[in-house]
């Protein structure tokens, strides 16, 4: 290129273009009821609260242990499987945009529901991966068939986002048995709150991968961890494209307090159990208030009242100082996303509501 040819500004044609995902709010005032990022309302297990005191900050001198040695291992025990089949990340995303640029570069389009986590075809665009949708049907639910046609790889979440459905394990596996050629992306970001794992699936089918997060079940949101599980050749395919990229993706805090969080199974249960009763009880309140509520599975509740617009209750809501989540997307524009809080928060919302019915 001759370069004194150039116009002033020309660089600006070689800038490239993105649609970014648009993450949830972190609103900074104080009092907020905050119910709009899925994030846990009750701490990490105290045994990370201890870690986290423990930690010396020397180490912070040294870089990570770029294998992520012990969190790989920990999370290997915690599902009695390898460690060759576990890979870390920063949050999930990390580990679900490792898997795109490893595992999806067929020709054919990748597949994912057209209603469903908008980071898909985000990062579908930003590595230019061919992507096809795959409608659910009017209830919100996934159509398996759809998933038997030809296709480059094929990712959803189970339960779904931001409908909170979750499918059973007999759904997963038939698009396993009709989709031996590619690999099978299943997002579990929400399984803790219900639904059976596809990890029950690993030992019999090689092109499975399953996504985990501690951002949503282990109340970690804030220190970014996610991971992995899937045979051992997937998961040095995606190290292989970690170590092309950043070898130290975790840092020494994520490692210890995320080993940490494992050691504390009975406050794990307890937390998510009592997540999954306030979610049922709400989901109660929120019908007798004549709100329709999708069968959640998950720390939220995807809903809609037939007489006030979602936008207009959004809005309401944020003016009171909760923050819920509304899609502009077609079909969906209607419902909120209601992260399930603590009894007291959601109490807030309750009220908060019957009040917005007498002025909307
Ligand atoms: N998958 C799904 C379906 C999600 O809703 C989220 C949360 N935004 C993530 C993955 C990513 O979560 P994180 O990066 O915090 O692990």
């Amino acid at each position: 290129m001759n370069t004194e040819q150039n116009q002033a500004g020309d660089w600006r044609s070689y800038l490239r273009q993105v649609t970014p995902y648009v993450p949830g709010e972190q609103p900074t005032e104080q009092n907020i009821i905050k119910l709009n990022t899925n994030e846990n309302p009750y701490p990490p297990s105290p045994a990370v609260e201890k870690a986290l005191k423990a930690m010396d900050p020397a180490k912070l001198r040294l870089y990570p242990d770029p294998t992520c040695g012990i969190l790989t291992k920990g999370l290997a025990e915690y599902h009695g499987v390898g460690t060759d089949q576990v890979f870390v990340g920063v949050g999930s995303d990390d580990v679900l945009a490792m898997a795109f640029m490893t595992f999806f570069h067929s020709d054919r389009p990748i597949f994912f529901p057209d209603i469903t986590y908008s980071f898909y075809p985000v990062w579908a665009e930003l590595f230019r991966v061919p992507y096809e949708t795959q409608a659910v049907d009017e209830n919100f639910r996934l159509q398996s068939e759809d998933y038997h046609k030809e296709n480059g790889g094929v990712i959803f979440p189970n339960p779904n986002a931001p409908t909170g459905l979750v499918e059973p394990l007999s759904f997963i596996e038939d698009i396993l048995t009709h989709n031996r050629d590619v690999i099978v992306v299943v997002d579990e970001a929400y399984i803790d709150f219900g639904g059976v794992s596809a990890l029950a699936l690993l030992e019999r089918y090689e092109n499975l991968l399953v996504v985990r997060t501690y951002s949503k079940s282990r109340s970690m949101a804030g220190i970014r961890i996610g991971y992995a599980v899937g045979n051992a050749e997937l998961i040095r395919a995606m190290q292989d494209v970690k170590y092309s990229f950043n070898s130290y993706t975790m840092n020494q805090a994520a490692l210890e307090l995320g080993a940490a969080a494992l050691s504390d199974e009975a406050y794990f249960r307890a937390v998510t159990d009592k997540i999954a009763v306030t979610r049922d009880a709400a989901v109660k309140r929120l019908t007798e208030q004549g709100f329709y509520c999708l069968d959640s599975a998950a720390n939220f509740i995807f809903a809609k009242h037939p007489k006030y617009e979602g936008e207009k209750l959004f809005t309401y809501l944020r003016q009171h100082g909760i923050y819920v989540r509304h899609f502009n997307g077609s079909r969906i524009s209607q419902y909120l996303r209601i992260t399930v809080g603590l009894d007291e928060e959601m109490e807030r919302l309750y009220e908060t509501l019957e009040r917005a019915y007498g002025s909307l």
